[in-house]
């Protein structure tokens, strides 16, 4: 079945490439964008697409919702405003494909119970990159036998929150995998030097132009290490997850957090 989509931070790096996706790669049907930059102007000159009707990028969600009444609504967007763009597509029962990061544990608790009240599907994927999910799989799988790790993760210069959802998700499946860590003294010259610690696994984050999304996890035991390394080097790497996330939406049932559950 096509589906009616309309794309959140349709304006943003991400949002562009999904747009085009839905545009080119798929049976779906972009019908509304919505985002705070360039409202009036239609999306596809933007993007440089010539062919179809146009699409004008509108600034309010319920007007675009009222306006294209779409099935599903495809948000990459800021962690400031996810929220607000997940209550109010699943109050208007639109099913949320979420790429956005930023959304904590209390805010997965909120958007469930909005799926059963108004009776729609909320895909949350912290990580669309088919890649990305392959090294959470395989770090679950190292964990088991060694279970001292740290995780590196480098991003573009231009992400707003860190860790990266990605690395809080490996540090939490690490964590739920292994026997108990270690417990080292440890005195920090420098305030952080360690990096975050989350369930006892250090993350770092790196933050620099030229870079896009890269993730290195160190697992160490006697005499032995082994690194798994994960790099996306465009937006495009992105693109199959949110094609799969399109696909599955309307047969998952309620909220699904992580694209490992519909692979
Ligand atoms: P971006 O380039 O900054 O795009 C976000 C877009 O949303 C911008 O056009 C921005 O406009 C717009 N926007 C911001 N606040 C808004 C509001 N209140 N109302 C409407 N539009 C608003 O960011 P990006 O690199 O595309 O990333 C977007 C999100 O996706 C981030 O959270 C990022 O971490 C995440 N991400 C996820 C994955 C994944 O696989 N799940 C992959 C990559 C990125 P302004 O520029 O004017 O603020």
């Amino acid at each position: 079945m096509t589906k009616k989509v309309v794309v959140n931070g349709a304006c943003g790096r991400m949002g562009k490439e999904v747009v085009k996706t839905v545009i080119n790669d798929t049976k779906d049907e972009l019908v509304g964008v919505y985002d705070k930059k360039n409202v009036g102007e239609n999306i596809k000159s933007i993007i440089g697409i010539e062919q179809g009707n146009k699409c004008i990028i509108k600034d309010d969600l319920n007007q675009v919702i009222k306006n294209s009444d779409p099935d599903v609504i495809i948000d990459f967007t800021t962690p400031e405003i996810i929220m607000e763009n997940i209550k109010t597509g699943l109050t208007n029962c639109v099913h949320m494909i979420v790429g956005t990061t930023g959304i904590t544990d209390t805010d997965l608790e909120e958007i469930k119970e909005l799926t059963l009240k108004n009776q729609v599907n909320a895909l949350i994927v912290p990580n669309f990159a088919l890649g990305a999910v392959l090294l959470m799989k395989f770090c679950t799988e190292a964990a088991k036998y060694m279970e001292d790790a740290e995780i590196i993760e480098l991003h573009h210069d231009q992400k707003i929150d860190a860790p990266s959802g990605t690395a809080i998700k490996t540090a939490e499946l690490i964590n739920q995998n292994r026997n108990q860590e270690k417990k080292q003294k440890q005195i920090e010259k420098i305030a952080g030097a360690r990096g975050e610690n989350k369930n006892g696994i250090h993350i770092h984050s790196v933050r620099l132009p030229g870079l896009v999304a890269h993730q290195e996890v160190i697992f160490g035991g006697e005499g032995q290490a082994l690194t798994i390394r994960h790099d996306s080097y465009n937006r495009k790497s992105f693109m199959p997850g949110v094609k799969m996330a399109l696909d599955k939406i309307t047969e998952i049932d309620g909220l699904v957090y992580g694209l490992e559950k519909i692979m």
